[in-house]
């Protein structure tokens, strides 16, 4: 385990394959890869904790990006995955993939597998409550409020206590069919808001009384884009906007983090302030940036690799 008292950030980068319109239209596959954590793109190098390349499996994925901050949330400590890009570029493949498929699960159902396991090998003394959140997250539905203690949370977001897997894959589906039906009328709702995932687990040792406590946070973000490639207008365009300024938000927490700055500015969006205290402090957090390998995404794809150099 890493020093407990210290704030790890990990900045991880993927690929994802060139897709069927990609090849149809004739784009040119453009990273080069360099060993295990670097890209070349145009002439200019890249290097991230891990760079996985466009075969690489959501199991390998899982082992790099997930395992060791699994095993530190169930050892009481906080933590966060991102998701960071442009649309299409394999954020919710990386997070969720097929829920229900063995090879194709993302990061969140491996995660839900692992810590079940880990409770079902405990002995009987210890007792666990987990309790899973599932919130999305734009300017339209988002409220954000603080208990008696002060503790921000968001209303209007799926909240379950969970006893097997199953049941939180349910959670999930649930979540999803009420964003479908809420947002119909708006094109593309789902890329343009963020998708947060809560894994809270509480354990008790029956005969000591001792405690601990953990939370994973795991968050889909909305699309990275310009606002002014989407064509947006009204309502659209501001929400967009909304969406680009928590992002850029979130580039500031991130590099303030990691440069060990005195003042980290979580109060500058909501959603940092709802991740604080799964951020800073002796908190876990890894960012997965995904990136398109299309020629015709170079410029974004750029923009993508910035955001995540600036969390190193
Ligand atoms: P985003 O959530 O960033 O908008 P998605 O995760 O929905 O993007 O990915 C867009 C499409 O590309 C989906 O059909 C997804 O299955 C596919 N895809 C994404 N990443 C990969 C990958 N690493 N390997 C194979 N297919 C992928
Ligand atoms: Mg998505």
């Amino acid at each position: 385990m890493a020093d407990p008292a210290e704030c790890t950030i990990k900045v991880m980068c993927r690929f994802r394959p060139l897709n069927s319109s990609e090849v149809t239209r004739g784009d040119k596959y453009i990273p080069k890869f360099q060993g295990e954590d670097s890209v070349v793109i145009g002439g200019k190098p890249y290097v991230f904790d891990r760079v996985f390349q466009s075969n690489t499996s959501q199991e390998q994925v899982y082992t790099a990006c997930a395992q060791q901050i699994v095993k530190d949330v169930l050892g009481g400590y906080n933590g966060t995955i991102f998701a960071y890009g442009q649309t299409s570029s394999g954020k919710t493949h990386t997070m969720e993939g097929n829920l229900h498929d063995t090879d194709g699960m993302g990061i969140i159902p491996r995660i839900v597998q692992d810590i079940f396991n880990y409770i079902y090998s405990m002995d009987e003394n210890l007792e666990f409550h987990i309790k899973v959140n599932l919130c999305l997250f734009s300017k339209t539905n988002l409220s954000v409020h603080e208990d008696k203690n002060r503790v921000p949370y968001v209303k209007g977001c799926t909240e379950r206590f969970v006893s097997s897997p199953e049941e939180v894959m349910d959670t999930i589906d649930e979540g999803k069919s009420n964003r479908h039906v809420a947002v119909t009328n708006m094109n593309e709702h789902s890329s343009r808001s963020h998708s947060i995932f809560l894994i809270n687990v509480k354990q008790e040792n029956t005969q000591t009384e001792q405690k601990l406590s953990g939370k994973l946070y795991l968050v889909d973000l909305a699309g990275s884009e310009k606002v002014s490639k989407t064509g947006a207008e009204g309502a659209v365009l501001d929400e967009a906007k909304n969406i680009n300024k928590s992002l850029s938000s979130l580039g500031n927490v991130i590099s303030a983090l990691a440069e060990g700055s005195t003042y980290v500015p979580y109060r500058d969006s909501k959603m940092t302030r709802i991740l604080q205290d799964s951020l800073g402090g002796n908190c876990r957090t890894t960012i997965v940036i995904c990136c398109s390998p299309s020629s015709y995404n170079d410029a974004e794809t750029k923009s993508t690799l910035m955001f995540g150099q600036r969390a190193k």
